[in-house]
């Protein structure tokens, strides 16, 4: 039996740059991962046949079957591997779900980490990650958190220093967004990407200055490209922004193809009223801080 920590992500810089003729799209952005997690329960026990099972408190909405991320990363970790047996999997749900904070991935990704452990670690943490592209974009960057560089369709990765540690509140409300959805628009407003971006070296200023916890300076560099066609749809995005800095947030916005937004603080006590006030809101609301990489 294992625990294993699935931290949400967001994104600091999340832009763009191409569409693959397979559909998919080429980004550029900035990763880190939050203490905002869920909390994903393993045992394995070998057997001649293969059993899945998964069972799940907090979201009722998540589903408990093949359809779970988490659930075909068990089966995609035995199949790789040549194992067979009874796997359970408990996922103490804590991220809101489709807000742009990678939740799926993330346990899909603690899954992949904790079966190997338990294992004795038959998989590289390259090919974990080989691995965990195949489960989705987000998975790779999910299996080692910290603050990256990821690029590709999001198999690239470039591990830096993570950000330094601050009071984040990280908030959403409202019907959750559809990526497909999201992306489908994008590629309606850029002409389906068909000429790329010219490469920016913004993500890397970003970073330095965010490892270096200067965040005011910080601040313009923040950027998003789903926030001009996501809060069209999701009219919460907006006062969400606006109450995260009118209580003091040195710098705000959304994660992702949304609906969810973060916020940078200067205090705890300025992040602690941010999310108090959110939640009178109604909105989910929650207060956390960077991580750095797991222990792999
Ligand atoms: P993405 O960008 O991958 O859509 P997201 O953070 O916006 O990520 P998730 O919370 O990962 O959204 O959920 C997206 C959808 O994936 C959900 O609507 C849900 O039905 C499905 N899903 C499958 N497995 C999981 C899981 N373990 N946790 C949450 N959602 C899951």
């Amino acid at each position: 039996m294992r625990m294993e920590k699935a931290n949400a992500k967001i994104n600091l810089y999340l832009d763009v740059v191409s569409r693959r003729e397979n559909g998919y799209h080429n980004i550029v952005s900035l990763m880190q991962t939050l203490s905002l997690c869920d909390l994903v329960t393993l045992d394995y026990r070998p057997a001649e046949h293969t059993e899945i099972r998964l069972s799940a408190s907090g979201n009722t909405d998540m589903p408990t079957d093949r359809k779970n991320l988490a659930w075909r990363a068990a089966e995609l970790f035995l199949a790789e591997t040549g194992k067979t047996g009874e796997v359970d999997l408990f996922i103490e749900k804590h991220i809101p779900m489709a807000a742009g904070l990678a939740g799926g991935s993330a346990d899909a990704a603690a899954v992949l980490r904790g079966l190997n452990a338990l294992c004795g670690a038959p998989l590289s943490l390259e090919r974990l990650c080989a691995l965990g592209a195949r489960l989705g974009a987000d998975v790779p960057f999910c299996i080692v958190g910290g603050m990256a560089l990821v690029t590709g369709i999001g198999e690239q990765l470039e591990y830096l220093p993570s950000m330094q540690d601050c009071p984040m509140v990280v908030a959403c409300q409202g019907e959750g967004v559809s990526t497909v959805w999201a992306y489908g628009r994008l590629d309606e407003a850029y002409g389906g990407f068909s000429s790329p971006k010219a490469e920016s070296d913004v993500p890397t200023r970003l970073s330095a200055l965010l490892t270096k916890g200067d965040f005011a300076s910080s601040k313009g560099l923040l950027f998003n490209l789903f926030e001009e066609v996501v809060p069209e749809v999701q009219p919460c995005v907006e006062p969400l922004k606006a109450a995260m800095l009118a209580h003091g947030a040195i710098a705000s916005m959304m994660s992702g193809s949304g609906p969810s937004v973060f916020g940078i603080f200067g205090s705890l006590s300025d992040a602690e009223a941010a999310c108090a006030s959110l939640k009178n809101t109604g909105a989910a609301a929650f207060v956390c801080h960077p991580c750095e990489k797991y222990e792999n």
